[in-house]
């Protein structure tokens, strides 16, 4: 009899006791809007702000609503207005091309390399259509980062990283999100750190910061942010800028203080699953494992691997007969999209140029979520099946 899985690919741990009775005590007091303070009392979202930008080493910080919002946000504050164009990756989630398209503008679709990358050489040649780029690490796969930078710089394109994946994650060092002008991150459920719903924007430009705080909708309380620039700079900005709500609370931020705290040993459990699964699926005929280079440091919450140039039937069987054996795969190359993938040519609202070479990769990625509710056991046993069921399915076609 061939072992089945039973544990669950979409359960978190809970949150830490620090957070519940953080929470507990701003429930107690009902103080949750984050201008609503007591006397020389300093708000959890102000604090959680204060600390996040200390993490990544960011002069500022703004909490918001989601990881869409801080994108809108950000693209925004860069001055991108209906119309503009905005470069993005063709491989990424929904919510990149769609804060693109909140704000009017329009999406040009750079291609994905086999590393799960954003193709660099793709890249050079769209770089003079757009002023902005909206970078997604897609899956915590981080580009050469200073060949980026010299690609845009040169080009004078200004880079918004989407730092869904990468929260606690770094380049040669630098966290993901310290390279471009502003670094996005949220704190949805299924990221890095937990409270339901919630973001981050961070810069080291002040007036980008100022007009992210007055976008959040801070009215003209900022001066009761830790994070933010000094009330000169809200000067004119502050006159100029639309309320565009979408703060954080205190709830949220009293769950995230703790979580934020403990990032780097949460990454580093996430790491050790990671490596557990790489190494046990590694080596599976037709089954190809995305190498991670030297420069990266990762956070391994999902891995990917690729079953490049398989037939689409397959691929589907390999999904279907993990599934049955209680691994859940999720397939970028389905013909329609399904639960959280999606893919640029199913963004109708964005009109894309075709591209084969993109198209070949995104019909083989095959991805998998890494929740620490998962032991180090579990993790050889998923890899287990999904080496045997790609195995005989391989086998089989050939
Ligand atoms: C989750 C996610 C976001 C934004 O997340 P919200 O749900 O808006 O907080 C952005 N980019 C990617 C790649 C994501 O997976």
């Amino acid at each position: 009899m061939s072992e089945v899985f039973k544990g669950s690919f979409t359960q978190q741990e809970p949150i830490p006791e620090a957070g519940i009775e953080a929470a507990l005590a701003v429930l107690r007091h009902g103080r949750l809007h984050r201008y609503n303070t007591a006397p020389g009392e300093l708000s959890e979202t102000a604090l959680l702000e204060q600390e996040f930008a200390a993490s990544v080493g960011a002069r500022y910080c703004v909490a918001v609503a989601s990881g869409g919002y801080a994108m809108g946000t950000a693209l925004r504050a860069l001055g991108v207005k209906p119309g503009d164009k905005v470069l993005s990756n063709a491989f990424t989630l929904a919510p990149v091309p769609g804060a693109i398209a909140a704000v009017g503008a329009e999406p040009v679709f750079v291609g994905v390399t086999e590393d799960l990358t954003i193709d660099l050489e793709d890249l050079a040649e769209k770089i003079g259509a757009a002023r902005v780029l909206l970078l997604s690490h897609m899956r915590g796969h981080i580009c050469d980062m200073n060949r980026l930078m010299e690609i845009c710089d040169g080009a004078g394109v200004q880079v918004v990283e989407d730092c869904a994946h990468t929260m606690g994650a770094a380049w040669n060092g630098v966290p993901s999100g310290r390279f471009g002008a502003v670094g996005c991150y949220s704190c949805q459920t299924y990221k890095h750190v937990n409270a339901g719903e919630g973001g981050f924007l961070v810069t080291d430009d002040a007036e980008i910061a100022a007009r992210a705080v007055m976008m959040s909708g801070s009215y003209m309380l900022y001066e009761r942010h830790l994070a933010a620039p000094p009330p000169e700079v809200f000067e004119t900005i502050r006159y100029e800028t639309p309320n565009i709500s979408g703060r954080m609370d205190n709830l949220r931020a009293a769950i995230l203080r703790p979580q934020v705290a403990d990032l780097e040993a949460q990454c580093t459990r996430w790491n050790a699953r990671y490596k557990r699964l790489e190494d046990g699926i590694r080596g599976t005929p037709g089954l190809t494992v995305i190498e991670r280079p030297d420069e990266e440091r990762i956070v391994g919450s999902s891995i990917q691997f690729l079953l490049l140039d398989w037939s689409t039937d397959a691929v589907q069987e390999v999904v279907t007969r993990c599934a049955r054996r209680g691994v859940e795969l999720k397939w970028f190359g389905a013909s329609e999209p399904l639960g959280f993938t999606s893919r640029y040519d199913s963004w109708r609202y964005a009109r894309s140029e075709p591209m084969p070479k993109t198209d070949r990769i995104l019909a083989g990625i095959v991805d998998m979520r890494v929740p620490l509710t998962f032991s180090l056991e579990d993790c050889d046993m998923v890899a287990r099946i999904v080496r045997a069921e790609t195995g005989a399915v391989y086998q089989n076609a050939a």
